[in-house]
């Protein structure tokens, strides 16, 4: 079935949406996104997803066209015409469409941003064979540009380290850079040594991630001890658990890296227990 989507103001069928071949997002990845998840027909962190979205478009000088409380109508619209259960509204703003091609620019009072919506039906989401699995990882050097705590869609090397992962038979990519993991292609990565979970702190180097401030804030209040830092390679591959973290997967638990087994080769308590209560205190704050 068509999906219903929004594009500048319209919900349209996904094969009606149009937008221009000189959109900034197609012709130089001038673009921002975010994806919240829908769990029980709701919004997971939905304040954490605008709150970043509205950093990113201020870190690169782009017009905010649209409202917080408009977005919000827009995703439960979408949820609704779509009829998500459990899924994801993925949400893209360009700097529009000038009417050429030029690396300057455009004056914002000429030319609007494009704002397109959809969603992603995912039946199963929360409850992903691959949580009681866990994921093969494998680790690439990061080779993405400088400023990663702003959300674009610059997503070509991410993909990439998908592939590479994926042509050796794993299921994801961490990144490393001068010895130190930054993060996974598409999450955050976490290490739990001794039943202490060390993350890499905020900086320009990974995104800011939503499902990681929820997670080390629950971690926090059930007197779990966090420690943000850079961890190695070398360490991850000693550590008693590891698992990832983003708004698709929520808390994944990783079971091998660079064909090391982490602790016994299955999920961890830790990291189960974690994914536990994510999902359920986001599921009562939901929206
Ligand atoms: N790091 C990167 C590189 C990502 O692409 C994502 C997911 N968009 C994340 C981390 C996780 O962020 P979030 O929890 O906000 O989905």
């Amino acid at each position: 079935m068509a999906r219903t989507v929004y594009l500048n103001g319209e919900y349209l069928l996904e094969n009606e949406a149009k937008i221009s071949i000189f959109d900034r997002g197609f012709l130089m990845a001038d673009a921002v996104y975010e994806v919240t998840s829908v769990l029980d027909g709701k919004l997971i962190d939905f304040n954490g997803h605008t709150d970043r979205l509205r950093r990113s478009l201020d870190e690169l000088d782009m017009k905010n066209p649209i409202s917080y409380k408009e977005l919000l109508e827009i995703h439960r619209e979408l949820v609704l015409l779509n009829n998500i259960n459990e899924g994801l509204v993925y949400l893209q703003i360009s700097r529009g469409a000038p009417s050429d091609r030029d690396f300057v620019f455009p004056n914002p009072d000429e030319t609007d941003p494009t704002v397109v919506l959809f969603t992603q039906n995912k039946p199963g989401l929360a409850n992903s064979p691959a949580a009681k699995k866990g994921l093969k990882i494998v680790s690439i050097d990061d080779e993405r540009w400088g400023r990663r705590d702003i959300k674009t869609v610059q997503l070509l090397y991410p993909s990439m380290g998908k592939m590479m992962a994926k042509k050796v038979g794993a299921d994801d990519a961490w990144m490393v850079q001068d010895g130190h993991v930054t993060e996974g292609t598409s999450n955050n990565a976490y290490i739990i040594k001794k039943n202490k979970i060390i993350t890499r702190g905020i900086s320009n180097s990974i995104l800011h991630g939503i499902t990681r401030a929820a997670v080390l804030r629950f971690a926090k209040e059930g007197q779990m001890q966090v420690e943000e830092r850079n961890f190695t390679i070398d360490e991850a591959y000693k550590a008693d658990e590891a698992f990832i973290t983003s708004a698709s997967t929520f808390v994944m638990p990783v079971v091998e890296i660079d064909g090391n087994k982490i602790g016994h080769g299955k999920p961890g308590s830790n990291t189960s227990r974690l994914r536990e209560i994510y999902l359920e205190e986001s599921k009562k704050a939901a929206i």
